[in-house]
């Protein structure tokens, strides 16, 4: 098509890209897409909605990334602050059934900018295509704690129980000297409970004064006191075993972790701060994908 000069600017491309991710080609759909000359919304959308359907959530993100880059706003199904709606109109009128990745993608938009309604809509989608994922529910029940809808909230638990499906409790491990170490969220049984504890107060004190404020919005039990919040956060998992990291390992060695669940939205923004508080390196991958913290910076530039 290209070699003979057809014009792939206009709906031709976008039908093109929609037909080799459909019949399972997503290379061709990609090389169609990188021929076009002047890409206009309709290819990316096309290309996005592909890569999505064959599950390269990584290849997603960038091309989000690209788009955004390139001058493209209105229709970002990665959901910019007040364009949601417009994202569920483009989903609704895609050509393909969206998967899982593209609801996920809408309802942490939603998530982040605080639009129940459409957090909702896509919560329940995403539950139809993904029962047994428990990120949905996850995601779902925060969003709700967020708009103090506290009876939503136990409602999802009570879905999540009825389908039997289980939230892991946030659990992150570090190697050190061929050990692995692995910290549960609120842990107290390690033999070093009493200086994690205290390296965590030192890292509160730090956070603090280079202005940070805990962003209590995602804590997904029903506490009363903003302080309790802040406790609930500040022993996460991650953190444990960035404070055992710290305390533990060589100066200047990079502190890699592991963790099973997604990093929450405070998780990230402390850890950025930390790699620049403390001059460290740390990698943390979560169920999502790595994060490599730098100088106060993630690889993933907040996208995750
Ligand atoms: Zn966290
Ligand atoms: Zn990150």
């Amino acid at each position: 098509m290209v070699k003979h000069g057809f014009d792939l600017d206009g709906v031709l491309g976008t039908s093109l890209i929609e037909m080799y991710s459909k019949c399972g080609s997503i290379e061709c759909a990609l090389a169609v897409f990188r021929a076009i000359d002047r890409k206009k919304l309709g290819h990316w959308t096309a290309i996005i909605v592909g890569l999505g359907m064959h599950g390269m959530a990584d290849q997603v993100l960038e091309l989000f990334l690209e788009m955004r880059k390139n001058g493209m706003h209105p229709h970002d199904i990665l959901c910019r602050a007040g364009c949601l709606d417009e994202a569920k109109n483009v989903i609704e009128s895609m050509h393909m059934k969206p998967n899982k990745v593209i609801w996920m993608s809408l309802l942490g938009g939603a998530r982040n900018h605080g639009n129940v309604e459409v957090g909702d809509y896509a919560a329940r989608h995403l539950i139809d295509v993904s029962p047994d994922t428990v990120g949905c529910y996850v995601l779902l029940s925060n969003m709700y704690a967020a708009a103090d809808k506290w009876e939503k909230v136990s409602q999802v638990r009570e879905m999540m129980r009825k389908r039997g499906v289980k939230k892991d409790p946030g659990c992150s491990s570090i190697e050190h000297r061929g050990v692995l170490h692995e910290f549960i969220v609120g842990e107290k049984s390690h033999p070093r409970t009493k200086d994690i504890y205290s390296k965590l107060t030192e890292m509160r004190e730090k956070l603090k004064s280079v202005g940070h404020v805990p962003d209590t919005s995602q804590v997904l039990l029903c506490l009363e006191e903003e302080k309790e919040k802040e406790a609930e956060l500040e022993n996460h998992s991650e953190r444990l075993a960035i404070a055992y990291g710290l305390i533990n390992l060589e100066p200047g060695s990079p502190i890699r972790i592991i963790k099973n669940l997604r990093v929450c939205n405070d998780c990230h923004s402390v850890t950025k701060l930390l790699s620049s508080i403390y001059d460290r390196e740390i990698i943390v991958r979560d169920n999502s994908r790595f994060h490599h913290f730098r100088n106060g910076s993630c690889s993933c530039k907040d996208f995750w």
